[in-house]
């Protein structure tokens, strides 16, 4: 068969990019040529809607294993007893679990998105902010910190019934045991979505969620250093809080509530190959060498942080405990929209990112969110951060300067070409 040239020629120069460039998409990282070829596999081709043994389709045998490994393989790297690998992203993940813990119209506390939430939270542009009644914590304009008796204070007087916990752009840790508090205090269900820090937590190196948490979402595609997808956890399975029963009167385990919001509540057939690629990645992150590169990329971002700070820049709460950290250029003279611009001259990519109490618009926005999952994965250590640092502070001093930026570029790419990416034939294209 004719290879289709269009396409795989815009794959080679895209391959061609992510190995010249600087990666610091704070949700971005490369995964092992083994995760491609799952997902590139013949698993594709598959149907097979419903779950391991039970499914609505016939030669289901093979999938069925695929699927079971995954689920197996989550559970223990996160000692969780619940774990659905069907999710086709981070947001399906979260409308999964709206759609099988609440009704139109329910009240809902999450993290402000103009703080650094994301936009499933609640936003007024996603379904979340549009079937249910969405409420916001954020942070302190002084400290960057989120306040938790502000947020008891909030639950108090919005009385959700679901209180999300986690965040796109927050660089400090989660008090998962006061958001249960406040929880229960309400009588709301508390979710965590850890998809940016997800592969730090299963490491170990931040608080464990699992325990506090009735439900717990993720992406597998940030610092877990997957395929793109999402997955939906629980600590410990409960008995639903509505008393909804089976057919037979029989109570209904929270478990069988949270598949059927996935299938059939959101999704159709579930993508075995992205499954399979979702067991490879959790195999890799149950190995030692994962909890070595996640520690590493924590050590990256705070030499990252500290060197941004020493060179006076603002950095929202200061610093970072994990992979990303949010700088304010207001100080700097400069807009997000113009820093992502400037740094992709410079073969650095980032993305533009509003800061709290934000005096620009969302498309404009006055900072850039950085993270360090996907250099660290190509082997960069702090003194290459530093490096980094160095080379953004430049090009933010003159980003209409394009000779200076093209100037930059080629020191990146020279020191980019130290870091092999996919060089094994075939692994990426
Ligand atoms: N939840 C959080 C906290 C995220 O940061 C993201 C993505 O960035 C998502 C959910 C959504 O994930 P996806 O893009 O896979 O739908």
């Amino acid at each position: 068969m004719m290879k289709d040239k269009l396409v795989f020629d815009l794959i080679q120069k895209e391959l061609d990019r992510q190995q010249h460039g600087i990666e610091l998409i704070a949700s971005e990282n490369f995964t092992s040529p083994q995760v491609m070829q799952a997902a590139g596999s013949v698993l594709t081709n598959k149907y097979a809607e419903g779950y391991p043994g039970k499914r609505y389709y016939g030669g289901c045998e093979v999938v069925d294993q695929v699927e079971q490994l995954a689920i197996d393989r989550l559970k223990s790297l996160f000692g969780a007893a619940y774990a659905n690998v069907q999710p086709h992203s981070g947001a399906q993940a979260n409308a999964a679990v709206f759609l099988a813990v609440l009704k139109p119209g329910d009240a809902i506390l999450g993290f402000d998105l103009a703080h650094g939430g994301h936009l499933s939270h609640g936003s007024p542009v996603n379904f979340s902010g549009k079937v249910y009644q969405p409420h916001f914590y954020g942070v302190e304009e002084d400290t960057g910190l989120i306040d938790m008796d502000k947020v008891e204070a909030k639950a108090l007087a919005v009385k959700p019934k679901l209180i999300i916990c986690g965040a796109s752009a927050y660089s400090r840790d989660w008090d998962y045991a006061r958001f249960r508090a406040i929880a229960d205090q309400v009588g709301a269900l508390l979710l965590a979505d850890i998809a940016h820090p997800a592969g730090l937590i299963a490491a170990g190196h931040l608080n464990d969620p699992m325990q506090h948490c009735h439900i717990v979402t993720s992406t597998t595609h940030k610092t877990l250093r997957g395929p793109r997808g999402g997955i939906i956890m629980m600590g410990n399975d409960f008995e639903n809080p509505w008393g909804r029963k089976t057919k037979k009167g029989n109570p209904i385990k929270m478990s069988a509530i949270l598949n059927s919001g996935v299938f059939p509540g959101m999704q159709g057939g579930p993508l075995e190959h992205i499954i399979a690629a979702k067991a490879v990645a959790f195999g890799e992150a149950l190995q030692p060498g994962f909890k070595s590169y996640t520690a590493q990329v924590i050590q990256n971002a705070q030499a990252m942080a500290k060197a941004f700070v020493d060179k006076g820049y603002k950095l929202i709460s200061g610093g970072t405990d994990n992979h990303l950290m949010l700088l304010d250029l207001r100080s700097k003279g400069v807009t997000g929209k113009a820093a992502e611009k400037a740094l992709g001259l410079a073969d650095i990519t980032v993305n533009k990112n509003m800061v709290p109490f934000d005096t620009e618009t969302p498309f404009v926005t006055s900072g850039i969110r950085v993270g360090t999952a996907a250099v660290t994965t190509r082997g960069l250590k702090e003194h290459d951060c530093l490096q980094i640092v160095e080379w953004i502070d430049a090009a933010l001093s003159q980003p209409e300067n394009e000779a200076f930026l093209s100037d930059i570029r080629k020191e990146v790419n020279t020191h980019m070409a130290q870091f092999p990416l996919y060089e094994e034939a075939g692994a990426a294209v």
